[in-house]
């Protein structure tokens, strides 16, 4: 029978041989041995002690402050600077999404978006003070890109303002959506500076008079990352925090190639985690006097989803492949970070119609991966505008701006 609490256990969502993590296509295998220890030693301590924890945060829309010194432990707060490989980066944030798709959120915001773009276009100063803070998670930060009237079109409709005043900056305007809004000490604000016409990035400290970050409630997926509305009300900062390497929307569009390739690693980890848990229900659900995984429709849906999870994986390897060789761009990441959303997409449905009714709460995880496998969706630039991207690139004809 099904655990009481509802809630499958990670050793009941893994029944043993021959593909006990489904790993079909060995791609554990193309990890050389000290980083393959390390990815099993992540994925065993995720899946233990963090994965059993978050169904009750994200119903409760809360953020698990306690886990941040496990995920530090496990290095998951350098993985942009301590010289791993792209495919352990890669295969690390998956395993992240299959344990908690908020947190893997978190996690690859924090590494890609705001320790990448510290250490890739801050001062030496601002390396040396907010780096290792981050690194240990006792700092966070947050990205904040996004605004209330301008989402897909925020590289041309961009309206928070930077004013120079004296030796330091005065930023007015809005952000929307910024994962861990109100819980950062600082946000990356994109702002256009009044000067020049040029956007620019800067350090805010979220302590500043001014700045204000309000939770944004009832969200149906991610619900334990914390994403705020964020004003700026003539925030003053000190010219040092400028970012010195951050003049244009170009970098902004350089840091969004590499985080795009990230959403597509959480939709791997996604769909591993749906198959896993739709296996294990599949297995231990009896109608008709039978396992539903008896039932040749549902053996079908099983291997959809499978088949998904495996497709997303290995284009995955290929992006990671290219992208240690220098050689990813907008295209690829665009390409694959649609693609394997919308398989996500899919794969998580096909997941919630086997656990039936079952399928409709989060007692059983399904329904939370329902709910997360929308954002991955929408996030680091919509379906549609990804796929517009892509075909502008093979087109040479844009269809959206
Ligand atoms: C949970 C969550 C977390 C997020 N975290 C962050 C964060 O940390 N930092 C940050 O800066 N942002 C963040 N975002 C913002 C996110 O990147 C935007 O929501 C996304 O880019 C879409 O913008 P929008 O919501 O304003 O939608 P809109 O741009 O208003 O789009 C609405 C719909 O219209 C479609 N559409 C728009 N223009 C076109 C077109 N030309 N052709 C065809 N279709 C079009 C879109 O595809 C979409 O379906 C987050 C969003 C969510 C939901």
């Amino acid at each position: 029978m099904l655990q009481a609490s509802g809630l499958l256990r990670p050793e009941a969502a893994q029944p043993g041989p021959p593909f006990p993590d489904a790993d079909l296509m060995h791609v554990l295998d193309l990890l050389p041995a000290d980083e393959r220890a390390r990815l099993e030693e992540i994925r065993a301590v995720l899946q233990r002690d963090v994965r059993p924890l978050t169904p009750a945060f994200w119903n409760r829309e809360e953020f698990p402050f306690d886990l941040l010194p496990r995920l530090a432990e496990l290095g998951l707060g350098r993985l942009q600077t301590d010289g791993s490989s792209r495919l352990f980066t890669g295969l690390a944030y998956s395993e992240v999404a299959r344990a908690d798709v908020s947190l893997s959120a978190l996690v690859g915001i924090h590494n890609e978006l705001v320790v990448g773009m510290i250490s890739e276009l801050g001062s030496e100063e601002q390396r040396e003070r907010w780096l290792p803070g981050l690194e240990s998670f006792t700092s966070l930060g947050a990205f904040a890109l996004t605004e209330p009237e301008h989402g897909s079109d925020i590289a041309g409709g961009l309206a928070t303002s930077a004013t120079r005043d004296g030796d330091g900056w005065v930023l007015r305007g809005a952000k929307r959506w910024i994962g861990a809004g109100t819980i950062a000490d600082f946000a990356l604000v994109w702002a256009r500076d009044t000067a020049d016409g040029a956007i620019k990035a800067f350090i805010v400290e979220t302590d500043r008079p001014g700045f204000a970050a309000t939770k944004i409630e009832n969200k149906i997926g991610l619900r334990i990352m914390q994403n705020a509305d964020i004003v700026l009300d003539e925030v003053r900062i000190p010219d040092s925090n400028l970012l010195p390497g951050a003049t244009a929307f170009c970098q902004a569009n350089d840091l969004l190639r590499d985080s795009r390739a990230w959403v597509g690693w959480q939709a791997a980890g996604i769909q591993l985690a749906a198959f896993e848990i739709a296996r294990a229900y599949a297995l231990e659900r009896f109608q008709f006097g039978k396992p539903l995984a008896a039932f040749q429709l549902v053996q079908q849906q099983l291997s959809e989803i499978l088949g998904n999870a495996q497709a997303s994986l290995s284009l995955m390897v290929g992006i990671a492949r290219i992208q240690e060789a220098g050689q990813l761009e907008m295209v690829q990441s665009a390409m694959a970070k649609a693609t394997t959303t919308r398989l996500a997409r899919s794969s998580v449905a096909l997941g919630r119609s086997v656990l039936g009714g079952n399928g409709i709460t989060t007692d059983y995880e399904m329904a939370k991966l329902f709910g997360d496998a929308e954002v991955l969706y929408t996030y680091e630039g919509t379906y549609e505008i990804n796929s517009l991207i892509v075909a502008r690139a093979v087109t040479g004809k844009s269809a959206f701006v």
